[in-house]
């Protein structure tokens, strides 16, 4: 029997991963993990007659062990308690942990050679040359679930990379896509985790509309896909139908569609190389009617400038550039900066790591980026006090 195991499960993809699993029962259910969420985490690995529950929280033990009693589930906690449940044999594993926290066992899962459905982009952002390395040594192998990625994925099946001339991917702008930059200056955390197309959790759904999303997703694009950061577009397009569009040198575009329903990319990911049925809303082009796309502007969403600059600096600078984004949105979310202050924090952070050899390096061992990481997250913290004229 196929062995899965979800990294991430009391999560949005987490809960569009479960739903798709328990209508299966042709799986055996290794690990699931998750947060402070251990009652549904409980619940879950009942549901799934899971082998392993972990949560990365020891103090969260004590309850998801009570949560589990007489389920025959094991409990477990910790950051080695998820390593160890990624070195367990597994032939697929969802990579759904949010944030930089998420590399660590996906890189395991890949070095026991399972397949692994990544949505986690940080993992890519990161250590690109890294994952897919490991992949490539171990006989893994990634498969996007980022639904932008899913799409070019789905679109390039059967044909040669060297014929691309471009790849589009989408972007809904999010909920501030109208609103003007001293707009934006007010805009607040209410505001901006509300968003008009896709349910997503609350710190991607933040990231969409600061377009931080779309930044990840480019460098996560040029990573995975290898082409060069010129080949690569974004446009934005509000009813999120189109998620990604390929053209080829001859002059051909090939545009995956779907409705915004994540299960599609994390369906088409489980079954691949298959295709299976997935219990997704299908497309009405009647009622639908009408499918827009607009320039993205980066004078008001500074992240897909940032973005490409990243991409020309190479090395670490994408870790350093998540580890300051990541420091940015806690920021945000606790109401110390404004939304426009995330991109004055993730550039000034930058300028001040990249003239630093260490992260002009190329990517090569785990520990140095999870090293960089932590780097860029302390320069970032120091400058939050300075910046914001903070004690
Ligand atoms: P959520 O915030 O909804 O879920 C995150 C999951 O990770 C939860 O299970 C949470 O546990 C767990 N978690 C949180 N912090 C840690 C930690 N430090 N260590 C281990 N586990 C942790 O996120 P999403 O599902 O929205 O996103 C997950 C990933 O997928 C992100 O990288 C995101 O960018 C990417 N993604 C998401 C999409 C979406 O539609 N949501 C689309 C494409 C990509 P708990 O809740 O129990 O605390």
């Amino acid at each position: 029997m196929r062995r899965v195991s979800v990294f991430g499960a009391t999560g949005s993809i987490g809960e569009s991963t479960f739903d798709l699993l328990s209508r299966r029962g042709d799986l055996q259910v290794v690990a699931l993990t998750g947060g402070r969420n251990v009652a549904r985490l409980a619940q879950q690995a009942r549901a799934l007659r899971a082998e392993l529950a972990v949560t990365a929280y020891d103090d969260c033990l004590p309850a998801l062990r009570d949560a589990l009693a007489g389920s025959g589930v094991q409990a477990a906690a910790g950051t080695q308690a998820l390593i160890d449940a990624a070195d367990r044999p597994t032939d697929w594993v969802m990579s759904a942990i949010v944030g930089a926290a998420g590399l660590v066992p996906g890189v395991r899962a890949l070095s026991q050679g399972a397949t692994l459905a990544l949505a986690n982009k940080e993992s890519l952002v990161t250590a690109g040359p890294l994952m897919m390395d490991c992949a490539a040594r171990h006989g893994g192998r990634i498969l996007p679930v980022d639904s932008e990625h899913s799409a070019v994925f789905q679109a390039l099946t059967g044909e040669d990379i060297a014929t691309v001339e471009r790849v589009v991917i989408t972007a809904s702008g999010g909920p501030f896509r109208s609103w003007s930059r001293a707009e934006l200056e007010t805009a607040s955390l209410e505001q901006a985790q509300v968003h008009p197309s896709w349910s997503m959790g609350q710190r991607i759904t933040i990231d969409s509309a600061s377009m931080f999303n779309k930044a990840l997703e480019l460098i996560e694009t040029r990573e995975f896909f290898g082409l060069d950061p010129a080949q690569i577009e974004t446009v934005i397009h509000p009813q999120s139908i189109v998620h990604a569009l390929v053209g080829f040198r001859d002059g051909a575009m090939m545009a995956h569609m779907g409705m915004p329903d994540m299960r599609h990319a994390i369906g088409y990911a489980l079954n691949w190389p298959d295709r299976a049925a997935l219990p997704v809303p299908r497309l009405d082009f009647v009622t639908l009617r009408q499918l827009d796309f607009e320039p993205p502007d980066p004078e008001r969403f500074p992240a897909l400038r940032i973005a490409r600059e990243v991409m020309d600096m190479r090395g670490h600078a994408g870790a350093a550039f998540n580890a300051a984004k990541e420091v940015a949105l806690d920021e945000f979310i606790a109401g110390r900066i404004g939304f426009l202050d995330m991109a004055r924090l993730v550039d000034q952070t930058l300028e001040r790591l990249m003239s630093d050899s260490g992260f002009t390096a190329p990517v090569q061992a785990l520990e140095t980026v999870q090293a960089m990481d932590q780097m860029a997250r302390a320069t970032a913290g120091e400058l939050v006090s300075r910046m914001f004229n903070r004690s």
